[in-house]
């Protein structure tokens, strides 16, 4: 036996006793039921473990095998996802419930690769369900197991980066327990949930893998793992023109309508190809915010600050790149949500 397997056997056995200890009781740990373990996994991502616990079980008692699932109406089911939020996961858990049915995969597939083809199932998902369901050798790397590895093998390389994602792929392959991958998963994941978290105070002190961890050795452990670096976030200022008016410079108009200008974004920047009103955008805080209708509009790597101003005009000016159309008919475009936004306050003030 090399020293990495002694390091290794040591490691899991410290794990493992850890985990007999400690572990929370959750009804989808306690079954070998693939459907019920898939439903679990999909209904946590980006949910807390008590509010998924209520959904899972009204989901299991609802639709109690994969063939219930299925043959629900699409909005059955996204009723009773109602307050999960990212509703594509609710939509992607029914699609996939046919998709095993049509397939003849019922109760659950077994296979790996099966599992890892249903729509909204990735590589961390397949992973779970393969170990947890039916004891197969896959590793589950979540957010906690991440961090886990990181730091017991004082790994500095940002996990989120494809470099980094390869390289602590081979680490947990490397110290996964082949013999009982169902156990090594349900472990390292929970020892990551509740004893090595993100802000460790004592825990390194009592920690009983501590003798075996390089990130404590180094003194490292608390500044792992570590992700790329964010992109700044970039201020920028949109002073944006309404222009009212019951005369459009060309067209023949009919007295009550009103016309405006729009443009269709051409750059290849944010909104490429929607509608809005003729904008000008400036690096800095233009003078003069007040008495306009102003909004911060976040996108991920940017802050938008808009304002708009309207114009109450006899006649619609010339602005280039711009069309005239019916106000009226302003839903007919595909315009921005900060337009839409802003449509929607004017027509709350009018
Ligand atoms: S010693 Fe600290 S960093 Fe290392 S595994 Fe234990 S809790 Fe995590």
């Amino acid at each position: 036996m090399g020293v990495d397997n002694v390091r290794n056997s040591l490691l899991n056995r410290r794990l493992y006793h850890w985990y007999e200890t400690e572990h929370r009781i959750l009804p989808w740990r306690e079954t070998e039921d693939g459907y019920r373990i898939w439903l679990s996994e999909v209904i946590l991502q980006q949910t807390r473990v008590q509010q998924g616990m209520d959904y899972y079980l009204r989901f299991v008692a609802r639709w109690p095998r994969v063939e219930d699932l299925a043959a629900a109406a699409e909005d059955e089911v996204l009723r009773e996802w109602q307050g999960l939020g990212y509703y594509s996961r609710a939509r992607n858990l029914h699609k996939a419930a046919q998709m095993v049915v049509e397939r003849g995969w019922t109760p659950f597939p077994t296979r790996f690769e099966d599992i890892r083809a249903l729509p909204g199932v990735g590589d961390y998902t397949a992973g779970a369900i393969a170990s947890f369901a039916y004891n197969q050798p896959f590793p589950a790397m979540d957010g906690n197991v991440y961090r886990v590895v990181a730091r017991l093998l004082d790994i500095d390389e940002a996990f989120d980066t494809s470099a980094g994602k390869k390289l602590f792929h081979q680490k947990i392959e490397e110290l996964l327990d082949r013999e009982n991958p169902r156990l090594f998963n349900s472990a390292i994941m929970e020892f990551g949930a509740l004893w090595c978290t993100p802000v460790l105070g004592d825990n390194c002190r009592n920690c009983p893998l501590q003798e075996l961890c390089l990130g404590f050795a180094h003194g490292t452990a608390e500044l792992l793992p570590v992700r790329k670096p964010r992109p700044k976030v970039r201020d920028r200022w949109f002073t944006y023109h309404i222009y009212l008016s019951h005369q459009p410079s060309d067209v023949s108009s009919q007295p009550l309508d009103v016309y405006t200008l729009i443009r269709r974004r051409e750059e290849k920047d944010i909104w490429y190809h929607l509608y809005e009103f003729p904008c000008e955008e400036t690096s800095h805080q233009p003078a003069d915010v007040s008495n306009h209708l102003s909004f911060t509009h976040v996108l991920s790597h940017q802050k938008l600050h808009a304002r708009f101003v309207v114009h109450r005009v006899s006649e619609l000016p010339v602005v280039p790149g711009t069309i005239t159309i019916r106000w009226e008919d302003l839903n007919d475009y595909a315009l921005s949500r900060l337009t839409l936004r802003a449509l929607d306050t004017l027509q709350h003030k009018a």
